[in-house]
């Protein structure tokens, strides 16, 4: 595979950016071997400037739900750039927007957008923390709420990836308010609630930053039961499975009602959006109406909302999610059946567009069982896979996306990819 013009550029892109990328995950650090760089994109494929060219599986980490370029979008998102970038004030498509989601999300009757799904986190959490008027937040081990301080601990892909426990420069106290307990496992939850100082749990309702991970339906039920007779929030963090697991998220998938939802990637359709939203009770506590101080320069930008807009429009039309389940349950038996001939162990986790294999023989549920699997041999799947024209995440502990744009092409030659490196990953 010849990356000479990616590797000119990671050597020029060192000395002034860090590592140079701007997301470690980009990084290729657990893969080894150096960053790809992009050229461009359409559709479904993308291509580095070496000039290889991929199916593209990353997605830029899930937005590009409908692929790359999509015509109906681009031609709206270039309708609106005529009219300015950014005001300051407030504009329709912010109102058009707003419908949009709420629509789609029955339990939020107002949403505040804002620039990324960490800054959609951080802002629910504050917003929990000032409605109940409480402290403590319980997270699941290797679940990703972005990059805030308080969230930066037991937090999966990224720092998994690195082997990085949690992060320097977090102070204790930052942390000390957050509660650790285990996806799947109601008891490690109920453990914390002898603690009255709980304001929220906040999930990932399908766990996708330690790969994925399915949550049971009684869990899910028994989380709901839990918040609802304690009075304390849940917080669905449906920043990678807002209208991608179903168009009401994962919400609509797993049929519950969140207190407060989050969402990001997919709602901006490739541009920084994040959103937080709630019913009228909660989000009447945000500024202007409420005490709570939540605000951005850039949030709700005029160009950004026409890409959601025409984003979540298309999508609603092309109504994808039978299909993705279809081409999903495909890749899992491909996957499987070429580990078998290989003599290989491998789980295969899939919910929805979202699936990616995890080379152990253990079942994984957890974070823990995530970690049992062996990463070497991922490192070895994933070079091939890209060798043969397939871009994945670099890490084992990343969700594969599909798009409405991969055609059965493209599926079968993921396919013949899955065949070649499984041969690899025995050898
Ligand atoms: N929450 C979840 C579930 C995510 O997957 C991510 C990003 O991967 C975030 C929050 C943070 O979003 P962003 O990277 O837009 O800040």
């Amino acid at each position: 595979m010849k990356i000479d013009k990616s590797i000119e550029l990671y050597t020029r892109g060192k000395k002034n950016l860090v590592g140079a990328v701007n997301s470690p995950v980009r990084a290729f650090k657990s893969v080894g071997g150096v960053p790809i760089f992009i050229d461009r994109a359409k559709g479904s494929k993308i291509f580095d400037v070496d000039g290889n060219e991929y199916v593209d599986m990353v997605l830029s980490y899930g937005p590009m739900i409908l692929g790359h370029r999509n015509s109906t979008v681009e031609k709206t998102v270039k309708k609106y750039m005529k009219n300015g970038y950014t005001f300051g004030a407030s504009t329709k498509g912010e109102i058009i927007m707003a419908e949009l989601v709420c629509d789609a999300f029955p339990g939020m009757d107002k949403v505040r957008f804002v620039n990324s799904g960490t800054e959609a986190v951080l802002s629910a959490i504050r917003l929990a923390r000032a409605f109940t008027g409480k402290n403590k937040i319980i997270k699941f081990a290797g679940c990703y709420h972005g990059h805030s301080d308080a969230l930066l601990v037991a937090a999966g892909s990224g720092l998994a990836t690195l082997s990085i426990p949690g992060s320097k420069g977090v102070p204790d106290e930052a942390v000390k308010n957050t509660l650790i307990a285990e996806f799947n496992n109601i008891k490690s939850v109920e453990r914390h609630l002898r603690n009255d100082d709980v304001a929220a749990i906040i999930i990932e309702p399908i766990a996708g930053n330690m790969g994925v991970i399915q949550p049971s339906a009684k869990f899910i039920k028994e989380l709901k039961e839990l918040t609802k007779a304690s009075g304390i929030l849940l917080i669905a963090d449906e920043v990678m499975t807002g209208f991608r697991s179903q168009f009401g998220g994962a919400q609509e998938l797993l049929g519950f009602e969140a207190d407060i939802t989050c969402l990001g990637k997919v709602v901006g359709g490739g541009f920084p959006v994040g959103a937080y939203g709630a019913r009228n009770e909660i989000m009447e506590m945000v500024a202007p109406l409420g005490d709570m101080y939540q605000a951005g320069t850039l949030s709700g930008n005029p160009i950004a909302m026409s890409c959601g807009i025409a984003t979540l429009k298309e999508l609603k039309n092309q109504d994808p999610y039978k299909d993705f389940e279809k081409t999903a349950a495909f890749l899992e038996r491909e996957m499987k059946m070429a580990a078998k001939a290989n003599g290989i162990d491998l789980q295969v986790n899939r919910f929805g567009s979202m699936i990616n294999p995890f080379f152990t023989k253990t079942r994984v549920v957890d974070f823990k069982t995530a970690q049992t699997s062996d990463t070497d041999k991922f490192k070895t799947f994933f070079w091939k896979m890209m060798e043969n024209g397939v871009f994945l995440p670099p890490s084992q502990f990343e969700s594969w996306f599909l798009s409405t744009a991969m055609t059965k092409r493209d599926i079968y030659k993921v396919r013949s990819a899955i065949q070649i490196a499984m041969k690899a990953v025995a050898n």
